[in-house]
């Protein structure tokens, strides 16, 4: 089989989707945006070198790489519809597109949405994925809007990614929790469905792909009047996986400036409060936003340490 035949052989074959008038095989692919609603849009790579190590099982860098750039999608509170892929790859052949492109569909199905064109070229292995999804105009979530007085929340258990990459650099002896850990990292898990329950909810909302620091940065910052933000640290959910392999103590550190968990960072007017009962993705309120800029870690021994809006790299470190 030829270069064209392969990549043709591994992804033209897409489920029928009434939004997809026309699929893979054009010059371009042609869509109907659901009526009335906005189209939202994001894009997100994976450069060998710089995100992954050489030799990495491409079907893990296909659930990445769709995991990653859907949970922008959720990040909105929008509904995923269709995604373009542009793989720069070394050479085409059997041994990484069979593992990549199942994988790929698999997770494809599992997230609800379809692939619809791409760009395939020869050079250093880099992979792209566009997202595209829907959402009713005003109802999107986006980073501004949080205010002094409204609960801080967050979705699932934090910090779980970086555990699951520490096990990973050490080599850990396999158990459930390491499993568990490093399955968190390989195998982004986007909070649509709490997304779309928040829609219209929600004074702010992001995806937590630098910790919750840097990012609950990025919704104090998002305001006209700079924010701030008091985090309980007790509060901070950390999976039974992380406390039994490395205790709460760097659990906390993980969940504030770990890695990638794309779970979602999310504000709420506190008289909203009773929403949380109707959601039905695990959430807990982590702390409250503040008039005053900076953040500051609430310890449950009475240490308060503040965050100054300038330290969060260095914090991270
Ligand atoms: P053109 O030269 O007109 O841009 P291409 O030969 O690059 O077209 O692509 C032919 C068709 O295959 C297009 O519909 C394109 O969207 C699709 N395609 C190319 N690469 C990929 C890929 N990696 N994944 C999905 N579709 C792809
Ligand atoms: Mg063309």
């Amino acid at each position: 089989m030829g270069e064209f035949e392969l990549i043709r052989y591994y992804f033209a074959n897409q489920p029928a989707t009434a939004s997809v008038a026309l699929g893979i095989g054009d010059d371009c692919a042609l869509l109907q945006v659901p009526v009335g609603q906005q189209l939202a849009v994001s894009i997100d790579s994976l450069v060998e070198g710089t995100h992954f190590l050489p030799g990495t099982d491409p079907a893990r860098l296909a659930e990445r790489l769709l995991g990653a750039a859907v949970s922008d999608l959720a990040a909105m509170g929008a509904s995923p519809l269709w995604f373009t892929l542009a793989l720069t790859l070394p050479e085409a052949t059997e041994a990484w597109l069979e593992p990549f492109a199942r994988r790929l569909a698999e997770r494809a199905a599992e997230l609800g949405i379809v692939l619809v064109g791409g760009d395939t070229t020869r050079g250093p292995l880099a992979l792209s994925a566009q997202v595209h999804g829907a959402v009713m105009p005003g109802k999107a979530l986006t980073r501004a809007g949080a205010q002094p007085g409204d609960l801080i929340c967050v979705t699932g258990t934090l910090g779980d990614s970086a555990a699951g990459l520490q096990t990973l650099f050490d080599n850990t002896p396999s158990s459930a929790e390491v499993a568990f850990l490093q399955q968190r990292y390989y195998c982004p898990q986007p909070r649509l469905t709490a997304g779309q329950q928040l829609a219209g909810v929600a004074s702010a909302c992001l995806d937590i792909s630098d910790g919750l620091l840097g990012d609950l940065n990025h919704i104090l910052q998002a305001t006209a009047q700079p924010l701030g933000a008091q985090i309980i640290t007790d509060q901070l959910p950390l999976s039974a996986a992380m406390l039994q392999q490395f205790g709460h103590i760097q659990g906390h550190k993980w969940a504030l400036s770990g890695g990638e968990d794309f779970e979602l960072c999310f504000t709420l007017p506190a008289a909203q409060r009773d929403h949380l009962a109707t959601l039905t993705t695990p959430v807990t309120v982590v702390g409250e936003i503040l008039a005053r800029p900076g953040i500051f870690l609430q310890y449950p021994d009475g240490q308060l340490i503040t965050v100054p809006p300038s330290g969060f790299n260095h914090f991270a470190s």
